[in-house]
């Protein structure tokens, strides 16, 4: 018998200056995706988050005012330790964002204030594969940042945008889907690891609720799996992995 073939990634464009990530929830990016964006901003690259919520249904035992403040420092925190220092929350309603012409719109809206040439956002689908169901958050936000990064070039979708003056911006080359069932590229997780963890660690109110281990050993234990099993596929270096949509 012969081994099956792994499929190997590529590595990911580099000739851009600009990203915006869209994801639902604070802690959506760093579930994975942040020491891809710490060896960007090491680079001299622009990264941008915007945040569909707060996140402020996340824990069991604050309510939502309470934990919606709380989440957005954390968010804000684990976004400079990447070197990420302009985060806005459009302030759909956590837990039940609806895919739509409003959501596309606001996020039509962010991609025209910030240009980026590489949209980043997650997954999309309905399942992280196999049986793992994804969040219909996850799966709202996904979609319209996809429609969206199209939107934005388009001056007669949204007419109030441009009269907000927002003008639209044809310049997003790329969506990157983070967290993908099909990724295609990746980007060396090396030198972000690290600064990914202590990210990661920055939800702390979030995870402490979340689990019962220490927050260091479940965060390292977390983020380390995932690159290393990624790295498999891309020459056995640690690695993130994104599905690539070009535009
Ligand atoms: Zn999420």
């Amino acid at each position: 018998m012969t081994e099956p073939t792994i499929t190997q990634l590529e590595a990911m464009p580099g000739d851009w200056q600009r990203a915006l990530a869209v994801v639902a929830h604070p802690d959506d990016l760093e579930y994975g995706c942040s020491a891809a964006i710490a060896a960007w901003t090491d680079e001299g690259r622009e990264v941008a988050y915007v945040l569909a919520t707060r996140g402020e249904a996340g824990i069991d035992t604050l309510a939502p005012t309470e934990c919606g403040a709380l989440r957005e420092r954390e968010q804000r925190a684990s976004a400079a330790v990447v070197g990420v220092s302009e985060v806005e929350f459009l302030d759909h309603r956590d837990g039940v964002v609806e895919y739509g012409i409003p959501l596309r719109r606001d996020i039509a809206a962010a991609i025209r204030r910030y240009r980026p040439e590489l949209v980043i956002t997650l997954n999309h689908r309905d399942t992280w594969g196999g049986v793992a169901w994804n969040t219909p958050d996850h799966v709202a936000v996904g979609r319209a940042t996809l429609d969206a990064a199209a939107d934005a070039g388009n001056r007669w979708i949204f007419p109030e945008l441009i009269e907000q003056g927002l003008e639209p911006w044809n310049g997003v080359r790329w969506v990157a889907v983070a967290g993908s069932t099909r990724p295609t590229h990746a980007v060396d997780a090396s030198a972000g690891l690290e600064r990914a963890v202590r990210s990661l660690l920055e939800h702390r109110t979030y995870i402490e609720a979340l689990t019962d281990e220490d927050p260091e050993t479940y965060v390292r234990g977390f983020l380390t799996g995932y690159a290393q099993a990624t790295g498999e596929r891309f020459g056995g270096r640690p690695a993130v992995a994104f599905e690539l949509l070009g535009r």
